[in-house]
C-alpha cells in the first residue's frame, strides 16, 4: 500500500509552484491528526491553550471515540517548523484523528515533533495559553466558552448561536455537525451556551481587551447556525447585528468586524453595515447547482442558489466587493456518491465559480472540508476529498486571483507562506505576501 509520505511528496514534486507547507497543512486540514498523551492540554488549568470547538467539531470521531483527547483537549492550533521538507512556520487548525498517520509526540530528546508514517517531518510549537484564558465572567463562565480565539490569536470567534434552524436531514448542509456538536457537548456535561447573551460577550471582550496587551486579536467573527425565523424575537440581521452595534459601542474600532451568515436581502445586509459589520461572509457553500441542491438542501428550499448568488452580488454594492467573502468547503465537490469522481472536473467547477465571483472584485475563499463522521458526507467519506484535489485548488485559486488583479482578502492577517495565521485552509500560505 502506498505510505502517505508518497503521495505528499508526489505533489510536492509535481507542483512545485504550491508551497509545500500549504501539501502538508491541507493533508492534515483533511485527514486530522493524531496525538499522543503527552502532547494533549490540560484544558483551562495548563500553560497550553486548548481545542475550543468553536462552532463545528471539526474531528474525525466523536468525543466519546476519542479516548484521552476528550479528557484532556488536544491544542486549539500546531505551528510547525523546519523537518526534511524545510517547513516555514505554518498554523494548522488542529481536527482529531486517532488513526491519522500523522501524529505528535516527543521524540528521543523530549522535542515535540510531526510525524508522518513514523518519520519526524516537522517541530511542532503548541499556543501558550493567552493570559484572558485565565480569567472568568463574574458568572463563572470562561473566555474560551464566550469569546475563544482562533488563528493563533488573530480573530476572536463569536458563535453566538450554537444551533442552526436548518435542522434534520432534509435540512441541515450534509457536510455541517454544528447540532450535532452542540448535542455532543451537552451529552458530555460541558459547557456550551446555545445563545449566548450579548453582556456576557461584551464582559468576555473586556478580558481579552484588558490582556492582549500586544493587541494580537485583531479581528471578530460573528457567526453560528442559519435562522429562519427568530431567536429571541430578531430575525437573523437583527440577532447577530445587536451584537455587533453593542461591541462597536463599547470598542469603537478596536476590532474588525465580521459576520457569516446567510446572503439576506439588500435591507437586512444594509443593517449589518448599519450596526458596523465591516466584512461579510454570504457563503455559497459549493458551487456547482446540483451539489448545492444536494448538499444544502435548507438553503435550497429556503433562498434557492439563484437567488443566493444575486445576494451575494447585491451586498457588494453595500459592503464594496473587496469586503464581500463568501466561503466554500474545498472538497465537497468530490464527496461520493453525488460529487464529482475526477479532480479535473471538480476543479473546473470551483474554478468557474471563483471566476464568476472574482470577475466581479468579490474574493471567495474556502475552508478545508472536515469528514465529521456524524455527518451524511463524512460518515460516506471518511477519507475526506483527494489530497491533489486540495493543492490543486490553491494554484488555481491564486491563478483566478491574478487574472483579476485581485489580492489577498482583507480580515485574514498576513499572506503568504512563513507568514500566514489563517488556519482552517492553506489559501492564505499560498498568496503572496505583502512585500514579497
Ligand atoms: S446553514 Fe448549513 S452550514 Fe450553516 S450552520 Fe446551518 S447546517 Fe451548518
Amino acid at each position: 500500500m502506498e505510505l502517505r509520505t508518497d503521495l505528499v511528496e508526489d505533489l510536492m514534486s509535481r507542483l512545485p509552484q504550491v508551497p509545500r507547507e500549504a501539501v502538508i497543512k491541507e493533508d492534515l486540514l483533511r485527514g486530522g491528526l493524531a496525538f499522543d498523551d503527552a502532547a494533549l492540554t490540560d484544558n483551562e488549568n495548563g500553560d497550553i491553550k486548548p481545542k475550543s470547538y468553536f462552532i463545528f467539531s471539526f474531528d474525525h470521531r466523536t468525543l466519546p471515540e476519542l479516548g484521552t483527547a476528550a479528557l484532556r483537549r488536544p491544542p486549539e492550533e500546531i505551528v510547525l517548523t523546519g523537518g526534511p521538507y524545510g517547513l516555514r512556520r505554518t498554523v494548522v487548525s488542529v481536527r482529531t484523528n486517532p488513526d491519522s498517520p500523522y501524529r505528535v509526540r516527543a521524540d528521543s530528546d523530549g522535542l515535540l515533533r510531526l510525524f508522518l508514517d513514523g518519520r519526524p517531518i516537522a517541530d511542532v510549537g503548541l499556543p501558550p495559553m493567552p493570559a484572558y484564558y485565565r480569567h472568568t465572567l463574574a458568572n463563572g463562565k470562561s473566555v474560551m466558552e464566550v469569546a475563544p480565539t482562533i488563528q493563533w490569536g488573530y480573530l476572536i470567534y463569536l458563535t453566538a448561536f450554537r444551533v442552526c434552524q436548518y435542522f434534520g436531514a432534509k435540512e441541515e448542509c450534509q457536510y455541517c455537525d454544528i447540532n450535532h456538536n452542540w448535542r455532543q457537548h451537552k451529552k458530555a456535561g460541558r459547557p456550551y451556551t446555545g445563545v449566548k447573551p450579548v453582556d456576557e460577550v461584551l464582559e468576555a471582550l473586556e478580558i481579552i481587551d484588558r490582556h492582549d496587551t500586544d493587541r494580537a486579536s485583531r479581528a471578530y467573527t460573528l457567526t453560528g447556525g442559519s435562522i429562519t425565523s427568530h431567536v429571541g424575537g430578531l430575525a437573523e440581521a437583527d440577532f447577530y447585528g445587536q451584537y455587533a452595534q453593542a461591541i462597536e459601542e463599547r470598542f469603537p474600532g478596536r476590532w474588525i468586524g465580521k459576520v457569516v451568515a446567510q446572503a439576506l436581502p439588500r435591507a437586512d445586509v444594509q443593517r449589518f453595515h448599519d450596526y458596523g459589520i465591516r466584512i461579510y461572509h454570504p457563503n455559497y457553500e459549493v458551487w456547482d447547482k446540483r451539489l448545492f441542491e444536494l448538499y444544502c438542501p435548507g438553503k435550497e428550499r429556503y433562498v434557492g442558489r439563484e437567488e443566493w448568488h444575486r445576494r451575494i452580488l447585491d451586498s457588494a454594492e453595500v459592503f464594496g466587493p473587496r469586503n464581500v467573502i463568501p466561503n466554500f468547503v474545498a472538497g465537497v465537490e468530490m464527496a461520493a456518491p453525488h460529487g464529482f469522481t475526477s479532480v479535473n472536473e471538480a476543479i473546473d467547477s470551483t474554478a468557474e465559480g471563483l471566476d464568476y465571483f472574482m470577475s466581479r472584485g468579490i474574493t471567495p475563499r474556502f475552508t478545508t472540508w472536515c469528514p465529521e463522521p456524524t455527518t451524511p458526507l463524512g460518515r460516506a467519506n471518511p477519507q475526506g476529498a483527494p489530497l491533489e484535489y486540495h493543492v490543486r485548488l490553491l494554484e488555481v485559486y491564486r491563478a483566478t486571483m491574478d487574472a483579476h488583479g485581485l489580492s489577498s482578502p482583507p480580515g485574514y492577517g498576513p499572506a503568504g507562506p512563513g507568514r500566514a495565521v489563517f488556519s482552517v485552509s492553506s489559501f492564505m500560505d499560498t498568496l503572496p505576501s505583502a512585500d514579497s
